[in-house]
């Protein structure tokens, strides 16, 4: 038995990417982005899994983990979709990671950082098309192009931007930074430069193929999670992972008896409990405290008490028939039972994407497919 599990099926992986390229225009490619160790899912396997599906290049967001991608062996491009900060860029050049340029001061100091290393950095221009985080304000655009051009160290292998309100229901914001991003892009051609243009995450990917431009960037799709905190299933994909522990133990209670630290379940009736050890120092959030479920023997049971570092309670009623030793579901699915990442972000107020980010590294990955 393992005590916390997180098994990714990494066909379930290879079959989002493909259901994501199945949208895209011919030509069009498709970053997986596997940045904070793929979403909590493990880095490696993922990027495999993706681009044996189809993805042409990985997203990171840090220059640690575009050396780390390198370091496994992947040659394919990789961006950096991050800042860098000045000591960083040698390493980003060692790791033939592409960056990102966002002020006039990055371009000069990585003009100088490249300068002699006989490599040529390939860069992509970030605009601020909205977002007020990174990114050249469009006006800037021109200033900024004529420097490029002179820097042989430099290729300008891209210009992109990215958008903050594509998973939500009023596209009007989404669709002033379009327009502002297709302005951008022509002023791009008219200066002769060719390079690729992209803009989409997963949310703009599924809804808005108009935004496709050369390449998308998906992330929290192809693990099989919803960018729209809805149904995953309703846009064809499948979560990879899932999440488990077992009965550490089953103890009976009287009514009266209080569970856990601060004492804040009390038995209702007489009742049993299930030990589970897994807790926060996994990544189960402690907010889930007498709020989550669980699913033994193919039913549902409620979370009782607090959740501590290493252990959970629940409440199995007065009569089930587990057994200790028996396997317990925390995401995932079991019989005709399921608990999705969504519902247990909607349990925290938080999203999905934040709740598999935080499986710490005591959770066990294991991969199939
Ligand atoms: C993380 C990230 C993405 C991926 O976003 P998803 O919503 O997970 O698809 C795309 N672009 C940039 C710049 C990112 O940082």
């Amino acid at each position: 038995m393992s005590r916390a599990l997180a098994t990714v099926d990494l066909e379930c992986v290879r079959h989002n990417v493909g259901a994501l390229r199945q949208r895209l225009r011919r030509g069009c490619n498709l970053m997986a982005v596997v940045k904070a160790n793929g979403y909590g899912h493990g880095e490696e396997p993922v990027a495999r899994a993706s681009l044996e599906a189809g993805a042409t290049m990985l997203g990171v967001a840090t220059v640690g983990e575009a050396a780390r991608l390198r370091e496994a062996g992947f040659a394919c491009p990789v961006i950096v979709l991050g800042p860098l900060a000045g000591d960083e860029i040698g390493e980003a050049i060692a790791a033939r990671a592409e960056v990102l340029i966002w002020t006039l001061p990055f371009l000069r100091t990585l003009m100088k950082a490249a300068h002699g290393k006989n490599a040529q950095l390939r860069c992509h221009i970030k605009v601020d098309t909205g977002m007020r985080r990174l990114g050249l304000y469009p006006r800037q655009l021109v200033e900024f192009l004529d420097l490029v051009e002179p820097a042989p160290e430099l290729e300008l292998a891209g210009v992109m931007t990215h958008f903050a309100t594509a998973d939500e229901e009023d596209d009007d914001f989404f669709r002033f930074q379009l327009h502002s991003f297709e302005d951008v892009a022509q002023t791009v051609l008219t200066t002769g430069y060719t390079p690729i243009f992209h803009a989409a995450n997963s949310a703009a990917t599924i809804r808005f193929p108009e935004s496709h431009f050369n390449l998308v960037r998906c992330g929290i799709a192809i693990y099989g999670l919803s960018p729209f905190q809805t149904d995953a299933a309703a846009d064809g994909l499948k979560p990879a992972l899932s999440l488990t522990s077992y009965l550490a133990d089953i103890k009976e209670l009287a009514e009266g008896d209080s569970v856990g630290y601060g004492c804040t379940w009390t038995a209702p009736r007489r009742t049993t409990i299930g030990i589970i050890p897994i807790g926060y120092g996994d990544g189960f959030s402690r907010r889930l405290s007498n709020r989550g479920r669980v699913l033994a023997g193919g039913r549902s049971y409620p979370i009782v008490g607090r959740v501590s570092m290493d252990q959970i309670t629940v409440d199995l009623g007065p009569a089930h028939n587990l057994r200790g030793g028996e396997e317990v579901v925390l995401i995932g699915r079991q019989g005709d039972e399921s608990i999705t990442v969504e519902e247990m972000a909607g349990l925290l107020d938080t999203i999905n994407y934040e709740v598999t980010c935080n499986l710490s590294p005591r959770v066990e990955r294991r991969y199939r497919g």
